[in-house]
């Protein structure tokens, strides 16, 4: 058996990115996907056009729709439009595409892939980590990425990641045409789900259809009765919607997403935006941000992998840290929230902006600070 470089858990959006960039590298890289190579994705495919940062090559060719305003709502009515005019556009595309396409570029650049290899068993014995399959097969890595998506049980395991994982129930669906859904336009409910939103993506010809629901972890969604509501609104039939429920790993802390020659990434690392769902953008973030950490502790410029967890918690997690203090406030009081937040004059437009990866949920919440301060200061002068 040939020791590989790294052995990476799952070939989602987070383990093709990761792969991409270690193969590209020249290291010996496989993928351990329990699936055949092309699943099934669960997933409203809404994604910053800022992703393209990650890549030497370009993601437009796949991407099914450029977003250019976001309409919201509150029970179908009270509607507010937000224009996206920034550098960043918000983009949609087939989940499926994407996870295909990223996984050609890793191929391509030298990565193996493994299909149907469920990882039942991952050890470390002299500083080589063993990972066996449920049908018996057996790699060897001095690396291993868990990439494994929101099931994943190796952050446990291994003791990373947050000490309380947190989901969110959600639903997503794909109905064969557009309905009333304008060009360039996406739609965010804030007022059918409770404790949460729904969401109508167009894509070329179809809409992808979603919800969530992010402040309790047993709530069962109430998908038919949301459904009957949303979708005639869009011009849509309620009995079109083809989809499936998901719980959804949710940021919920800044926790340790490295281990000796182990690293979380995407979903495993409980990366996802607890108010928006944004899940992508991190699980490409984190697959890029992995393989540059991994690199240098391969080559021996590096013991330890421990700037990986610290790029996170500064690129991604500081910024989700009040995304869950909005998502924990917004989602407790939803209507005070979209009458006092969504329909303040400047509200959209910092939403879109949040989408679009130009603002974070940090730089808002320091503006709100700073406007705070420079209010009470001058009513005491
Ligand atoms: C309903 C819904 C809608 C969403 N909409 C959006 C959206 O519009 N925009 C956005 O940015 N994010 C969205 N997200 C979040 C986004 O889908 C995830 O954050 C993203 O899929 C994370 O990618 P990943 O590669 O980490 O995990 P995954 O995509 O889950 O990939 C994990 C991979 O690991 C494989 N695997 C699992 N277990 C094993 C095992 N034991 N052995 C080997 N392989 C294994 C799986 O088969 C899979 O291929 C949505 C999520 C849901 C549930």
């Amino acid at each position: 058996m040939t020791l590989l470089d790294v052995a990476i858990i799952g070939g989602g959006a987070s383990g093709t990115t990761t792969a991409f960039h270690l193969a590209s590298k020249g290291k010996k890289v496989c993928i351990l996907e329990k699936n055949n190579s092309s699943p099934e994705r669960i997933c409203g495919g809404g994604m910053s056009a800022a992703v393209q940062n990650w890549f030497p090559f370009e993601l437009l060719p796949i991407v099914d729709e450029v977003i250019r305003n976001v309409e919201f709502s509150w029970c179908n009515t009270d509607k507010v439009v937000a224009e996206l005019s920034g550098s960043s556009p918000f983009w949609i595309v087939k989940r499926e595409k994407l996870d295909a396409f990223l996984l050609d570029q890793a191929l391509f650049s030298g990565c193996d892939l493994l299909t149907t290899f469920e990882v039942v068993d991952l050890k470390k014995a002299s500083n080589i980590w063993h990972i066996t399959a449920l049908d018996g097969r057996q790699i060897e890595a001095r690396a291993v990425v868990i990439a494994d998506g929101s099931e994943s049980p190796w952050p446990k395991t291994f003791n990373l990641g947050p000490n309380q994982q947190k989901f969110a129930s959600t639903f997503s669906g794909r109905i064969k045409r557009r309905g009333n859904l304008g060009n360039e336009t996406a739609r965010f409910e804030f007022g059918l789900v409770k404790n949460g939103f729904a969401w109508a993506f167009p894509l070329k010809n179809e809409v992808n259809i979603g919800m969530g629901t992010f402040l309790d972890n047993t709530t069962s969604i109430q998908v038919n009765e949301i459904l009957q509501s949303f979708l005639p609104d869009l011009g849509l039939d309620p009995t079109e919607a083809i989809g499936h429920k998901k719980k959804l790993r949710i940021w919920s802390g800044h926790s340790k997403l490295n281990g000796e020659g182990i690293l979380l990434v995407g979903d495993a690392a409980s990366l996802c935006d607890p108010f928006l769902a944004e899940g992508l953008r991190p699980a490409l973030m984190s697959g890029f941000e992995a393989a540059k950490n991994l690199i240098y502790w391969l080559d021996g410029e590096v013991s330890c992998l421990d700037s990986y967890t610290k790029t996170m918690q500064k690129k991604w997690g500081n910024s989700m840290a009040w995304g869950k203090r909005i998502s924990q406030v917004f989602y407790r009081f939803p209507k005070v929230g979209y009458q006092l937040g969504v329909k303040r004059p400047t509200a959209p437009k910092r939403i879109a902006q949040i989408l679009s990866g130009e603002m974070s949920y940090e730089d808002i919440a320091k503006r709100v600070i700073k406007r705070l301060l420079f209010q009470n200061s001058s009513s005491k002068s």
